[in-house]
């Protein structure tokens, strides 16, 4: 058996260690300290952001964005449909209501056709969302001008969930400086990760105070513990944020090695008939987190589920699109607003993810491409 072949994986550079170790020898194993306050300082200046909280995972930065936004319950969130659950969990902790925005064909993102119309209906119904939660999904990012000229004429904030686009950039803009809030996680999977983290950033320094405030308790400034506010526990310890300014160190490698595996698959795969790779958004950058593509069962006789099921033979992950949230049982009954037809359904029902860890080297993303050509038995018409 061959060496599993991750769909993405953990990928450690050379420092990493060194500001674990530094943590360690200050002592500053605890929550807080040195390397949380150097790894918001880099973050935040790399994303052209004022300022960063770096907290325990992505969801909890979605979380106390809602919050700073004062969503409650009953209040209206729209969120992009197809992305992972994470993204619209913190809607349903706040007891808010979810409404979901189907995506586009050019970026896979929020549809802006969709948008317009969610935002004119909520509008007339006057029931404006407290916030618009924008994915860019495997590294794309989404077509920012023109949704958020819509959420800014409805005056309805943006949330950018960065989570899987950190590096990717949108007309020469880094991904996380767009929306009042951003998100990164640095999950295990990500592109850079802190084995398990994540940041939340924006320009005005008292909101984020206010999220750090809220992600350590909210506790008051006063000797004895006081409390006015119910606050979270979703702060990142100093290890870890050590693990994250070494990742930082490396991170333009690792999206120039994330896009060179996505050439390679593409310039293997080009001539099978009936794959279509990810599109590029045209002035857009993606980090290519994840090479994704769509198949059309009808030229490859291979239905998507079917070839994942070939490549886990051969010890190779893939994984179908996300499947979308309005498809969720979880979320059942909820209002989606389509593209025109659903865009979302479509890429989840026809898409796959390959490997894409950066670790992978070249011999094995050709192995994965002569595995893929195999099952859909295609000749390779240039060789
Ligand atoms: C990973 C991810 C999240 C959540 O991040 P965690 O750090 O795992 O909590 C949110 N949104 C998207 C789109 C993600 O891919």
């Amino acid at each position: 058996m061959n060496k599993r072949l991750h769909l993405s994986i953990a990928h450690m550079g050379n420092n990493e260690q060194k500001y674990v170790q530094e943590a360690f020898d200050q002592n500053w194993v605890a929550p807080l300290g040195p390397n949380v306050d150097k790894f918001e300082e880099v973050v935040a200046e790399y994303s052209e952001r004022k300022a960063a909280a770096a907290l325990s995972s992505g969801t909890s930065g979605l979380h106390l964005a809602l919050k700073l936004l004062d969503v409650q319950q009953g209040d209206a969130v729209f969120c992009s449909s197809l992305t992972f659950i994470a993204s619209a969990n913190p809607i349903v902790y706040e007891k808010a209501t979810p409404v979901f925005i189907d995506s586009e064909r050019d970026t896979w993102n929020m549809s802006p056709l969709a948008l317009e119309r969610a935002l004119k209906e909520a509008a007339e119904a006057g029931q404006l969302p407290k916030a618009v939660i924008i994915v860019n999904l495997y590294g794309q990012v989404a077509k920012m001008d023109e949704l958020i000229a819509l959420c800014d004429s409805y005056d309805v904030p943006v949330i950018e969930d960065s989570a899987e686009s950190l590096g990717s950039l949108y007309k020469g803009r880094k991904s996380g400086s767009f929306g009042k809030f951003s998100v990164f996680s640095f999950n295990g999977n990500k592109i850079i990760t802190t084995s398990g983290g994540g940041m939340l950033l924006a320009d005005d320094e008292e909101l984020i105070k206010k999220a750090r405030f809220l992600s350590t308790q909210a506790r008051d400034a006063a000797l004895h513990y006081q409390h006015s506010e119910i606050g979270y526990n979703y702060r990142m310890s100093n290890v870890c944020a050590g693990i994250g300014r070494g990742q930082m160190e490396v991170l333009e490698d690792r999206v120039k090695r994330r896009r060179e595996i996505f050439d390679m698959y593409a310039r293997e795969l080009k001539d099978v008939k009936g794959i279509s790779l990810m599109p590029e958004l045209e002035g857009t950058k993606s980090n290519r987190w994840l090479t994704a593509m769509t198949i059309d069962s009808e030229l490859t006789h291979v239905t998507p589920v079917e070839l994942i099921e070939k490549l886990a033979e051969d010890n190779i992950e893939s994984r179908p699109v996300w499947k979308p949230l309005h498809l969720q049982p979880v979320f059942e009954g909820t209002k989606f607003y389509p593209h025109d037809e659903d865009v979302a359904k479509y890429l989840f029902e026809n898409g796959i993810c390959l490997p894409s860890a950066s670790i992978m080297t070249d011999e094995d993303v050709i192995f994965v491409c002569e595995r893929v050509k195999a099952v859909l038995s295609v000749e390779h018409v240039n060789q």
